[in-house]
């Protein structure tokens, strides 16, 4: 380490976890005195939305439950429009990161105080960045205020994630925690946090592939994906997180499929330049790391190609070119020639 002074800043306040937490978000909201919730939830949590209406009793105002990826403004302004209706003064989101994305984009606008209850391994509930659409642009900002204060981690609701949303989310996650591995102004509890991470989704994705019912495997990989998004809200993302915007944004892919098709290729081509990070990965991985995110990534029942995700051969040299000409901060050099071929790898 350097003299460089570095900043950890943790956002989240409190965070719950375990079988049943659930339960426990009723109290929480009173913690946080709030009288009257809206709870956002996605559609695959439209029955722990309505279990949670029931417990929140008097507290509870109303739902919205259509979160959109990637935030479109529109579906914000609806949801405000509720809040307003029902005089909300607090949020409680329930679903992946398109469910937390909107609860974040109320709090922004309202200051309400939030609840995130995740169910898959995006990450959002632990960071105060939010991304969100309108016209088709994607705009992202980065504000303590819209982090929530308490999240809630229940691996009972990962449950009914489908195999392929298992597989590819926590590889998304995983991403996360290597790009924060190879940040050398990473501090050194995001450096545990990555660590840690890494070794939870390593170790807990397997087992949870074979026994998606193993609680206990769910629970591991559900904390490292907390960690993940830790590691994202304090760590410089570099060329993995920016190729998954801009070809996220620039041909509308679905977030957590793209994330999991491209991390191997930009492990391939990054760790050779970042000696810490690659040693510690093997260590984790017991041998390639690579390897063992390339054949984890090959497991997916979907598109495991950009090509496969209906983006164009020749549309790769353009972003190639977007990417090179204001790249993240990586620990190897980006070029447009470098990036095309890894995208054709990736194709
Ligand atoms: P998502 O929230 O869009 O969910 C994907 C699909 O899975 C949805 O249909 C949802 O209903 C379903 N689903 C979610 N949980 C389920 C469960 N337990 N069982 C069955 N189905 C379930 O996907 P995501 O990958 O969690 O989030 C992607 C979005 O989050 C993107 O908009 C991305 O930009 C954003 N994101 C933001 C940050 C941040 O820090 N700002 C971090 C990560 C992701």
């Amino acid at each position: 380490m350097g003299t460089e002074i570095r900043v950890h800043q943790v956002y989240a306040g409190r965070v719950l976890q375990g079988s049943g937490a659930l339960s426990l978000v009723p109290d929480e909201v009173g913690r946080l005195g709030a009288q009257r919730v809206l709870v956002i939830a996605a559609p695959s949590s439209a029955e722990a939305a309505l279990d949670l209406a029931a417990a929140l009793a008097e507290r509870y105002a109303a739902t919205f439950g259509r979160p959109v990826q990637h935030s479109p403004v529109e579906v914000t302004a609806e949801a405000l429009a509720l809040a307003g209706e029902v005089r909300a003064d607090a949020l409680v989101a329930i679903g992946g990161g398109s469910a937390i994305g909107l609860s974040k984009a109320l709090a922004g606008r309202t200051g309400m105080p939030q609840v995130a209850v995740p169910t898959t391994y995006a990450g959002s509930e632990a960071t105060p960045v939010l991304g969100e659409t309108e016209g088709g642009a994607k705009t992202t900002r980065r504000d303590p205020a819209l982090a929530p204060s308490t999240i809630v981690y229940d691996p009972d609701l990962t449950l009914s994630l489908p195999r392929g949303l298992t597989l590819t989310s926590a590889l998304n996650a995983l991403a996360h925690a290597v790009e924060a591995l190879w940040d050398t102004r990473a501090s050194a509890a995001t450096r545990a946090y990555a660590v840690e991470s890494a070794d939870g989704i390593l170790a807990a994705l397997p087992v949870v592939l074979d026994h998606p019912s193993d609680i206990v495997a769910r629970g591991r990989l559900q904390e490292a994906a907390w960690l993940a998004g830790a590691c994202l809200a304090q760590a410089q993302m570099g060329l993995h997180h920016q190729l998954a915007h801009a070809l996220g944004g620039t041909f509308g892919l679905p977030h957590a499929e793209l994330h999991a098709l491209l991390l191997a290729h930009v492990m391939r081509f990054n760790l050779v330049a970042a000696p810490d990070a690659a040693a510690r990965l093997a260590r984790l991985a017991n041998g390639d790391p690579t390897l063992a995110v390339a054949s984890l990534a090959s497991m997916h029942d979907g598109p495991t190609t950009l090509r496969a995700l209906g983006v164009a051969r020749d549309a790769l040299r353009e972003v190639a070119e977007r990417v090179a000409a204001d790249p993240y901060p990586n620990p190897r050099p980006v070029t447009a020639d470098a990036v095309e071929e890894l995208l054709l790898a990736a194709w």
